[in-house]
């Protein structure tokens, strides 16, 4: 109905976004969904930052990023949004299980990442989920299936695919690798790949870092497929 009518024109508004005509500059000169820009407007989020006008008009199209760029400079929403919008544009509902994976090396990243999402993702209506460690491992177990947006640490993420029951990672479309120069100089290299091998290669994959390094060129091209290179690109 109006809803699926919105969602094409959206889909049509992605497809032609060609930032060579225009670079954009706000939040609102992005193809996103109303609910987005709401939830980025009440949290006071009005232009984008280098990184986010740099790696959004590749990443909101479905492609594979390598974004580098120094702490601070605002990747969370430049992987945040790429993926509700993903999720919004393909009518995601629980029943659709894991759509998205966000992996953060320190729990404390991954709680930010958490509320970040919740406060731009608030006119969504998808579920989003924090498996860090010090939580009892049952009561996420219960309610892992109904979660969209899974965001946690290497370790915690890697247990729970291990597990018979819970984290069902087929259907998943987004997978982030955040900080991810970071998680490996804490020796989550062994982990990361197992987590990649177990997911299915269709998915889109979003690789953020700080700074540029052999190791996280050699993770980047194991993890992601036709990939653009954006951001601080001359260490490379
Ligand atoms: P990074 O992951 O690159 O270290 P963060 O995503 O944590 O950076 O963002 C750093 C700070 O900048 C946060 O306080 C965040 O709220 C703020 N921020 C991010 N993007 C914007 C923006 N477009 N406008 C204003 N503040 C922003
Ligand atoms: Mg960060």
């Amino acid at each position: 109905k109006r809803e699926n009518e919105y969602i094409k024109d959206l889909e049509t508004r992605v497809a032609e976004f060609d930032v060579k005509l225009a670079r954009p500059t706000f939040f609102t000169d992005l193809p996103i969904s109303d609910g987005t820009l709401k939830g980025l407007r009440e949290s006071a989020f009005v232009k984008m930052t280098d990184i986010q006008k740099d790696s959004m008009p590749v990443s909101l199209k479905g492609n594979d990023v390598l974004a580098s760029a120094k702490t601070g400079s605002g990747k969370t929403l430049a992987f945040l949004i790429p993926i509700i919008e993903k999720l919004y544009r393909e009518k995601w509902t629980e029943f659709d299980g894991l759509g998205a994976l966000v992996i953060s090396p320190t729990r404390e990243l991954a709680m930010q990442i958490y509320e970040v999402l919740v406060k731009i993702g608030r006119h969504a209506s998808f579920s989003a989920g924090l498996v860090i460690g010090g939580k009892d491992v049952k009561f996420e177990l219960d309610r892992m299936s109904k979660i969209n947006i899974l965001i946690g640490t290497p370790g915690r993420i890697l247990h729970h695919m291990d597990q018979a029951v819970g984290l069902n990672t087929s259907n998943l479309q987004v997978l982030v690798l955040d900080e991810a120069d970071r998680c490996l100089d804490m020796g989550f290299k062994k982990t990361l790949d197992a987590i990649v091998s177990n997911l299915p290669p269709t998915r889109q994959t979003l690789l953020f870092s700080a700074t540029q390094s052999q190791s996280v060129s050699d993770l980047a091209r194991l993890s992601l497929t036709d990939y653009k290179t954006v951001g601080d690109v001359n260490s490379l």
